[in-house]
């Protein structure tokens, strides 16, 4: 793969990546800044598209049909579902899904008859292959998005018992269901920033700039052996 795509929901997920591209051209596709340059050989593409699913969407859609990106990487924070991961841990998502679409079968029934995006094997086993060289403690598992920032034990049970999510956040499932729909493979790696629960928010506060950096170098040297 020579063109990569990397998206970003927030500036400080996106302030690693910025300043190694820092050599290329930005372009604009209305109201978005896209950052172009060559790194270790590849073309790549990047943005950050901003918090939530539609921010996230529109914004793969645009790398794909006016960048002709052969896949996308979506790097950043996330708050942990799973009692594995704790704060600067890594999850490597093996699939994606929305835990705020109901009923779920909605899009197993219908266009596109999938509820549940699965990520290239590949990134993910390259992405696990460089944490392990980072010292990063990193798992494997299935990421839950929705819009909504998850601050709130109960709210975290409920989307545990619906999903069996390993991590929460508000844009991979966007990402994976634009890729999926273009036939296009996709990593998503998140850095655990918070717990999902009733100290999510202090501790999204305190831990995000840090998480954001160790999932960006994760993001940089993915790209670096792709
Ligand atoms: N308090 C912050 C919240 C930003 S939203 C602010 O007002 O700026 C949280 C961002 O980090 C989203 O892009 C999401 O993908 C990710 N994230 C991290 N922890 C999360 C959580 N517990 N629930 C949902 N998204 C979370």
């Amino acid at each position: 793969m020579k063109k990569i795509g990397i998206i970003c929901a927030m500036d400080n997920e996106f302030a690693l990546i910025k300043q190694a591209l820092a050599h290329g051209r930005t372009a604009q596709i209305g109201r978005c800044t896209f950052y172009c340059a060559e790194y270790a050989g590849k073309d790549i593409i990047a943005a950050t598209g901003g918090i939530g699913k539609v921010n996230a969407a529109a914004c793969a859609q645009m790398m794909i049909s006016n960048f002709g990106v052969e896949c996308i990487v979506f790097s950043g924070v996330a708050g942990a579902l799973s009692d594995k991961l704790h704060i600067f841990d890594i999850i490597v998502a093996n699939d994606v899904m929305y835990h705020d679409l109901f009923p779920a079968s909605l899009l197993r029934d219908n266009f596109p008859n999938c509820d549940c995006f699965p990520t290239d094997a590949r990134l993910a086993e390259l992405a696990e292959t460089v944490c392990t060289e980072l010292g990063l403690h990193c798992i494997r598992g299935r990421v839950v998005s929705g819009d909504q920032f998850i601050t709130d034990s109960i709210v975290k049970a409920r989307i545990i018992s619906d999903t069996h999510g390993d991590a929460t956040e508000m844009e991979g499932a966007a990402v994976g269901h634009v890729c999926y729909l273009n036939n296009l493979p996709f990593a998503i790696l998140r850095c655990i920033s918070d717990g999902a629960d009733d100290n999510g928010e202090m501790d999204f506060d305190t831990f995000v700039e840090q998480a954001a950096h160790r999932c960006a170098k994760l993001t940089l040297g993915l790209v670096e052996r792709i």
